[in-house]
């Protein structure tokens, strides 16, 4: 079989899988990761015969996606801030509209500064600061084991393990030893009804990771109470991503506690995350 024949069949299989937008993207995606090669070495091959041993396993990741698991859990990686971040069942898979968060975070840290990072998951977001600012150490606390195994595994793989204290504890539970300069968070905040109604592809990550209860706001409620006072430094900030129909209830959430607040687009135009300040007190 060759490349393009390949190519052919994958697009009829695909055909009617109503979560595949791009379904020649997800082909040469698929097809570069097995055979390992890039894009441009694909177009240069395109009429060749696939190498035997590659031929099942690419028929078998066309299947998996015709049975509506994400592409990124078939490869076991997502880009993610510019990095390659490793995901798989049991964690939620890295997001574009996440780096917002990260974006703002490599700003807004003090220099030498420590951060927490609460409903971590894949420790994308930890793992691309620490990225970023050598001089920067991070706490990631997350509930699920298996989505700190692919936090270890980030870590590990762009050398910031020695910066970074993975905690696997409800956030309700965690005592931060060192009181942060700014706490970070991703945390579910899809209403239960919501999730009820997610299509297939998104019912292969974990529910724990999107399901934010039924107004979508509980783990703010437990953020707000509990890291906006004491486990903060004054001056310092809470950084949270939420819903697109959410983030103006989180943004009261936290003018409730007293905290000087901003709200922030994501690359799609949709407001995204909600900053808090812990004002100094005169
Ligand atoms: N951004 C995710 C979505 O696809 C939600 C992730 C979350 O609940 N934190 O809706």
């Amino acid at each position: 079989m060759t490349y393009n024949e390949f190519r052919t069949e994958a697009q009829r299989k695909l055909r009617d899988c109503t979560d595949v937008e791009n379904p020649d993207f997800e082909i040469s995606t698929i097809i570069c990761h097995i055979c390992g090669i890039g894009k441009a070495r694909l177009l240069a091959i395109r009429g060749e015969e696939i190498p035997e041993k590659f031929v099942s396993p690419m028929l078998e990741a066309i299947e998996r996606r015709v049975q509506h698991e994400p592409l990124q859990y078939i490869i076991g990686e997502w880009e993610f801030f510019g990095l390659r971040m490793f995901c798989g069942q049991g964690c939620l898979i890295p997001r574009p509209e996440t780096e917002l968060l990260v974006e703002k975070a490599i700003e807004l840290i003090p220099k030498g500064g420590h951060f927490v990072d609460l409903c971590t998951g894949s420790g994308c977001i930890s793992v691309a600061i620490l990225n970023n600012r050598k001089d920067v150490t991070g706490t990631a606390v997350d509930i699920s084991a298996s989505a700190l195994e692919y936090a270890k595994k980030n870590a590990q793989y762009h050398k910031v393990e020695k910066r970074l204290e993975i905690v696997n504890m409800p956030l309700e539970k965690y005592l931060p030893i060192t009181v942060p300069d700014c706490i970070i968070s991703n945390p579910p905040y899809v209403k239960t009804e919501d999730v009820d109604a997610f299509p297939p592809v998104m019912k292969f990550e974990p529910r724990i990771a999107f399901d934010g209860g039924h107004d979508g706001l509980e783990f703010y409620k437990t953020i707000a109470k509990r890291y906006s006072s004491r486990f903060l430094k004054e001056g310092g900030f809470l950084l949270l991503e939420a819903g697109y129909d959410t983030v103006r209830e989180v943004e009261a959430i936290l003018k409730y506690r007293k905290m000087q607040t901003e709200v922030l687009e994501d690359m799609f135009g949709v407001e995204r995350v909600c900053i808090g300040k812990k004002v100094v007190s005169e």
